[in-house]
């Protein structure tokens, strides 16, 4: 058993690595000293880094930048062809796969659709994907990540369960490591997306980020102290099915009240489809409608009071949730994601204004709510960048 001295020194030696992965991730080129001055380290601790990094061939001068009057500072970066990683989204529906470089770009796509199918069937046709994957690489990747959907232990390569994918304490990890011979990591979708805003989406860096995904479900990646955090059971951020409003909409985990009934996309969908049609000939909302957004934001674009009013509500309902946040974990950097942020700057203000009102003043001062910088390759990238951190920051900090 290592003694609690060591592992702290380890764990201070990895978490350093991966403040100085990240900055050169997503802020590169950038000098020492800079990467100091962005990360709190000292000097001597990121030459000591990059040093090492270096040596892994994972970090490369380019020349020397502007100078601010001393001597002009040399520049560094990430080769960023020098490994490739496999970034895989298994969503509804359909299974995506990326490769992805060290810098968060993608050279390659495939996509598999689903059709209905789950269990083993799913997981056959995830199997080809990634057969179709390999195939394109130029060499052996570095590995292989992949965001789902359920809750998913991601210490264990676990998925614990994916409703719609019909997946119960799959060893989901394992059994594609043995397959593919590499090293495989697995996490939530919502966490993979948190981790791809974090990593790669040049955000100053900071300990902590909480990216919420508010699409057909809603559901936040967290970050503290620079990793993901998962909680006790996996669930960490699981905020869609946390009760917040006095309604009878019964929520698809069977109760009411939920988050999901009146913040997703799906509940903003049904309620103005209610406005157009009446709450009796309504069509029922499916939880995939790829419909559902078009529909609602035409409507919200007529001007419509009462649908303008559904969508702000919805923004509210969120941005209570927001605070509540903000007073539990002290986080300061909030980060939305998903197809609801397409209602743009009257939604974003009603979550903002409701977060103040529902957060303790001194924490909120220095809260930034703001918008992904990332497309629809979110999760690939995100479970990219769970590859990239755990097989890279880890293992050379040794
Ligand atoms: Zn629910």
């Amino acid at each position: 058993m290592r003694s609690l001295t060591k592992a702290t020194h380890q764990d201070t030696r990895e978490h350093n690595v991966r403040l100085v992965m990240r900055a050169l991730a997503g802020l590169g080129p950038i000098s020492r000293a800079d990467i100091a001055r962005r990360t709190d380290l000292t000097r001597t601790t990121v030459s000591d880094v990059v040093n090492q990094l270096a040596a892994a061939g994972l970090v490369q001068e380019i020349g020397r930048g502007p100078s601010s009057g001393g001597k002009a500072p040399i520049l560094l970066q990430i080769p960023r062809d020098a490994r490739q990683l496999i970034g895989v989204h298994v969503g509804e529906g359909q299974v995506r796969g990326a490769i992805v470089n060290l810098a968060g770009e993608i050279s390659h796509r495939e996509q598999l659709t689903l059709e209905g199918r789950d269990g083993d069937d799913a997981l056959h046709r995830l199997e080809e994907l990634l057969d179709r994957l390999l195939v394109v690489a130029a060499q052996p990747p570095l590995g292989v990540g992949i965001g789902t959907s359920g809750l998913v232990d991601t210490n264990a390569g676990t998925v614990r369960w994916a409703v719609h994918l019909d997946w119960r304490d799959l060893h989901l990890a394992a059994r594609l490591r043995s397959r593919t011979g590499l090293p495989v990591y697995v996490a939530n979708d919502s966490q993979a997306a948190a981790l791809a805003e974090w990593t790669f989406g040049g955000h100053t860096p900071a300990r902590g980020m909480i990216v919420i995904k508010v699409g057909n479900g809603i559901g936040a990646g967290i970050i503290i102290d620079d990793r993901l955090y998962q909680g006790d059971s996996s669930g960490a951020g699981e905020i869609g099915h946390v009760s917040v409003v006095a309604n009878d909409v019964r929520c698809r985990c069977g109760r009411t009240g939920c988050l999901e009934t009146i913040a997703s996309l799906r509940a903003v969908d049904g309620r103005i489809q209610a406005v157009a049609h009446g709450p009796d000939e309504r069509p029922e909302p499916s939880s995939n409608d790829p419909g559902a957004l078009e529909r609602s934001l035409d409507a919200y674009l007529t001007g419509d009071e009462q649908v303008r009013g559904i969508v702000i509500e919805a923004g509210r309902a969120l941005g209570r949730m927001v605070g509540y946040l903000v007073g539990a974990l002290d986080i300061h950097d909030i980060v939305l994601i998903g197809s609801m942020t397409a209602f743009g700057d009257p939604w974003l203000d009603a979550v903002r204004n409701e977060a103040q009102r529902s957060a303790l003043p001194l924490l909120f001062d220095s809260t930034r709510i703001g918008l992904g910088r990332l497309g629809s390759d979110i999760v690939e990238l995100g479970a990219a960048a769970l590859l990239m951190t755990a097989e890279l920051g880890l293992s050379q900090a040794a």
